[in-house]
């Protein structure tokens, strides 16, 4: 239970993102944010913080 409930805010997800840019340092390495959904698809949708590009493999942290 949190201390920290509101009502109609949406509370942000643990996912797990993986860079697939080829060169990126970061290709294929996993990390973890705190994301909220879009309101709009792609629901998920970010950015690798090292080269920039769109991540496409985001999946919810297990
Ligand atoms: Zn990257």
């Amino acid at each position: 239970m949190s201390a920290n409930d509101h009502d109609s805010e949406v509370t942000a997800t643990e996912m797990v993102i993986t860079c697939r840019t080829a060169g990126c340092p970061h290709d294929g390495v996993p990390f973890t944010a705190r994301m909220y959904p879009r309101p709009n698809p792609p629901v998920w949708a970010a950015v690798c913080a090292v080269c920039d590009q769109m991540v496409p493999d985001i999946v919810p942290a297990p």
